[in-house]
């Protein structure tokens, strides 16, 4: 597929450009609306996710905040959980009420809460499963069968899971998101965000976006589908590796807890074993007190990159101060359920023996 670069698409006739400005026929205008290579890249995630219809953006935080800003009208209110990630949280929190939009949060395992919330009235239900960054699952279908009965549409953003591990449409969910900076692209060198799902929902974010403009740009396009050719055996050693580390810091010593939905003693771990093919390459772990401390262990680690964002092929490490959860004070970390010695840990592809090797030296003191 070629990068498609241009900004604007040259008509020999009015007629023909006409009937592609009025839908009568396909086409592209101005890149801002349509572009080949971006529309490669959104049939491509539309198939992914078994969806009606697929919009790109110019970053995750484009696809949720024009979803959201979109589908929720003022004196409406959302329903959405405690722990998504931080721009989200703070989109909810901060901006959604300047549009006189009311916030309405409950923890993700709290599954009554939420069917308490989404009774009370609403017209979308915004979820995310796994959570960044203690992964905690929400039962998506049941979740979504409330909403139903209460004329509500779910979306769930799926950045973490990714399609090889998890489709919310077939659990229900009306909408899909993600960050495609994360495991779609997964080389951290192309920063995109996608809404897939139904047709007539996708077609209203489309307007709102095309004039508030966050569009894609078709490099980013091109290493997004180039990314794709290998997502899914980047995934499936992603969650090896992941289940291994996950494993190994559970039975380590210096370890107070390991927060990954395929050990059994998660919390969600029943929930995942249905919703979930694989548990992805995210994890997070707390430190015993008195030991060594997270800026030891951070210091020490040689293979992980100390940097902010997940799902690429290189490990990364970081704490949720100064990555998914920077936009937070700490007190709403610690409502959040984020325990402040914990260290966030994205498990790439390298091989899972020089990865234990490098957590066992960063961990002994
Ligand atoms: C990174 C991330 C986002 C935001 O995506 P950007 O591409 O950085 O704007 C949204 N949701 C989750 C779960 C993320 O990890």
């Amino acid at each position: 597929m070629p990068i498609v670069q241009n900004i604007a698409f040259g008509y020999d006739t009015l007629a023909e450009w006409h009937d592609v400005a009025i839908g009568k026929r396909t086409g592209h205008i101005y890149s801002r609306n349509t572009n080949p290579t971006v529309a490669l890249f959104e049939e491509k995630m539309r198939q992914l996710e078994g969806a009606e219809a697929a919009i790109s953006f110019s970053s995750g935080m484009a696809a949720i905040s024009n979803t959201l800003l979109e589908l929720v009208q003022p004196g409406e209110q959302i329903v959405s959980i405690t722990e998504t990630y931080g721009g989200t949280n703070r989109l909810i929190s901060e901006f959604l009420p300047r549009n006189h939009v009311r916030t309405r949060l409950a923890r993700p395992e709290d599954q009554t809460g939420l069917e308490t919330l989404i009774a009370d009235g609403t017209p979308l239900v915004y979820l995310e499963s796994p959570t960044n960054p203690t992964m905690q699952v929400v039962d998506i279908q049941r979740v979504c069968e409330a909403a139903k009965q209460a004329g509500a549409i779910v979306v769930v953003d799926n950045t973490i899971a990714t399609p090889i591990n998890q489709n919310p449409l077939s659990l229900g969910a009306d909408l899909v998101i993600h960050s495609a900076s994360k495991f779609i692209g997964g080389h951290g060198d192309a920063m995109g965000g996608v809404l897939c799902g139904r047709r007539d929902l996708v077609k209203r974010v489309f307007r709102y976006r095309e004039i508030h403009g966050a569009a894609l740009d078709p490099f980013a396009a091109f290493l997004l589908v180039r990314g794709l050719k290998t997502l899914a055996i980047r995934m499936e050693r992603h969650n090896d590796n992941a289940l291994r580390v996950a494993q190994f810091l559970d039975a380590h010593p210096a370890i107070e807890r390991v927060f990954y939905p395929a050990l059994p003693s998660h919390p969600g771990h029943a929930i995942a074993s249905r919703q979930m093919r694989g548990s992805s390459g995210m994890l997070s772990f707390v430190l015993k007190e008195g030991g060594a401390t997270v800026a030891d262990v951070l210091q020490r680690l040689r293979l992980a990159r100390r940097a902010a964002s997940l799902g690429h092929v290189e490990t990364f490490a970081g704490i949720p101060s100064t990555t998914s959860h920077v936009e937070c004070s700490m007190e709403q970390r610690k409502a959040m359920g984020i325990p402040e010695l914990l260290i966030r840990y994205s498990v790439g592809i390298e091989d899972s023996s020089d990865l234990l090797a490098d957590l066992e030296n960063a961990l002994t003191l």
